[in-house]
C-alpha cells in the first residue's frame, strides 16, 4: 500500500487545457472519490495516476516515488473500468489469473491467488463458468477480482458501475466498500454520482472544470460546503437556493419579504445573497417564518418531498412526516437555521 500525492499536476490536449494545477495529497490506505460533473477531468486525472495519460506539468508521488515517466505496469497500480471487457473464451478462474500468466508468476502463486480473491468476492463457485454464465454483478466482481489479485498498491476505479442497473449498483457499492475496508488498499474512484461518492468517501475531491472546489470528508462537505458549486452538488434533493437582499444588522431579506438572521453569518447592507437551505432542514411548523405555497406532493412512504414556491421561486421541502395538506395550500415552515447558509451572490462563496 501507499499514499499518492498528485502536486500542481496540469493537462492540455494541444491548445487545449482540461487540467489547471490540481493538489491532493491521499493517505496510505484512505478511500477518495473524485466527483464533479462530466467533463470536469476526473477520468483524465485518474488516467494520469494509471500512466495512461501523460502529464502535461507537475509531478505524481506513489509513495515516495515519482511515477510521472514510469510506465503504468511499473507503478503498481490496478484499475477497474466501467466497461471491465472480460474475455469471453476464458473461464472466470483464467479472466482473473490472466496478468499474473502474462507475468510469468508460478502456476501455484496464481491459483492460490485466485482462490483468495475468488472467496473474498464471493465467487469461488464460478471460477469454472464462463462471463457469459454470469450475472452483471458477478461480471463486475470478476472484473475487480482481476485488480485484486495482482496486490496492488493503489486501486483505480473509473465509474465502475455506471453500467449497472440502479439497484444492483447500490449493492456493489456497498461490497466495494466492505472490501475496502476489509483490504484497505489505497484507492482513487471516479464518479459523477454525488451519492456514491457520499456513501464510499473517506475524503472526496469536487472537480469542476478541471479545477477543485474543495476537498473534504463526506459529511465536511455536506455541512459546511465552501461554495454555490459544491454546496448545489453535494446532497440529494439538492439544496434549494432563494434569492436574498443583506440588510445593515446582518439579516437579509428573502423575495416574499420575510427577514431572516444566521447564528454564525451576517450579511451587509445591499449585498446580493443566496440563502441555502436543505430540503431536509424544515418542519411544517403553524409559528413558521415561511408560507411556502404548496405545488407537487410526492409521497414515497418513508418520506414525502413537497415541491412548493416561496415568493415566486422553487422551495423543495423534504419531511418526515406524512403531509395531510393538499395542493394550492399554503404550508407555513419553520428551519433550522443553524444548518443554512449565505453564499455571495457574485463570487459564490459561503460567508
Ligand atoms: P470526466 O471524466 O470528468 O467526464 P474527462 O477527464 O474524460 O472528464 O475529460 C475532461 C476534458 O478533457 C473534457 O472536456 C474532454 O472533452 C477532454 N478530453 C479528454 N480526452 C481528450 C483527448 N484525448 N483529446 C482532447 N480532449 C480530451
Amino acid at each position: 500500500m501507499a499514499s499518492v500525492d498528485i502536486i500542481d499536476v496540469k493537462k492540455s490536449y494541444g491548445d487545449t487545457k482540461v487540467i489547471h494545477g490540481v493538489s491532493v495529497s491521499i493517505k496510505d490506505g484512505e478511500f477518495t472519490v473524485l466527483v464533479g460533473p462530466s467533463g470536469c477531468g476526473k477520468s483524465t486525472l485518474l488516467r494520469m495516476v494509471a500512466g495512461l495519460e501523460e502529464i502535461s506539468a507537475g509531478e505524481i508521488k506513489i509513495g515516495d516515488k515519482v511515477v510521472n515517466d514510469m510506465a503504468p505496469k511499473d507503478r503498481d497500480v490496478a484499475m477497474v473500468f466501467q466497461n471491465y471487457a472480460l474475455y469471453p473464451h476464458m473461464t472466470v478462474r483464467d479472466n482473473m489469473g490472466f496478468s499474473l500468466m502474462l507475468a510469468k508468476r508460478p502456476k501455484e502463486e496464481i491459483s492460490e491467488r485466485v482462490n483468495a480473491a475468488a472467496e473474498i468476492l464471493g465467487l469461488k463457485d464460478y471460477l469454472e463458468r464462463y462471463p457469459k454464465q454470469l450475472s452483471g454483478g458477478q461480471r463486475q466482481r470478476v472484473a475487480m477480482g482481476r485488480a485484486i489479485v495482482r496486490r496492488p498498491q493503489v486501486f483505480l476505479f473509473d465509474e465502475p458501475l455506471s453500467n449497472l442497473d440502479a439497484k444492483l449498483r447500490v449493492a456493489m457499492r456497498t461490497e466495494i466498500k466492505a472490501l475496502h475496508q476489509r483490504l484497505k488498499t489505497t484507492s482513487i474512484y471516479v464518479t459523477h454520482d454525488q451519492i456514491e461518492a457520499m456513501t464510499m468517501a473517506d475524503k472526496i475531491v469536487v472537480l469542476r472544470d478541471g479545477i477543485i472546489e474543495q476537498v473534504g470528508s463526506p459529511l465536511d462537505l455536506y455541512d459546511t460546503p465552501n461554495n454555490l458549486f459544491v454546496a448545489g452538488f453535494i446532497g440529494s434533493p439538492a439544496m434549494n437556493f432563494l434569492e436574498a437582499n443583506g440588510n445593515a444588522d446582518g439579516s437579509f431579506t428573502l423575495k416574499d419579504g420575510t427577514t431572516l438572521t444566521l447564528p454564525h453569518a451576517k450579511a451587509s447592507a445591499g449585498q446580493a445573497l443566496k440563502f441555502g437551505v436543505r430540503p431536509e432542514h424544515m418542519l411544517v411548523d403553524a409559528a413558521g417564518p415561511l408560507k411556502a405555497k404548496i405545488q407537487v406532493i410526492e409521497p414515497t412512504g418513508a418520506d414525502t418531498q413537497v415541491f412548493c414556491t416561496l415568493g415566486g421561486q422553487d422551495l423543495v421541502v423534504m419531511l418526515r412526516d406524512r403531509v395531510y395538506s393538499q395542493v394550492g395550500d399554503t404550508m407555513p415552515l419553520s428551519l433550522d437555521l443553524k444548518q443554512c447558509h449565505l453564499f455571495d451572490n457574485a463570487s459564490g462563496k459561503r460567508l
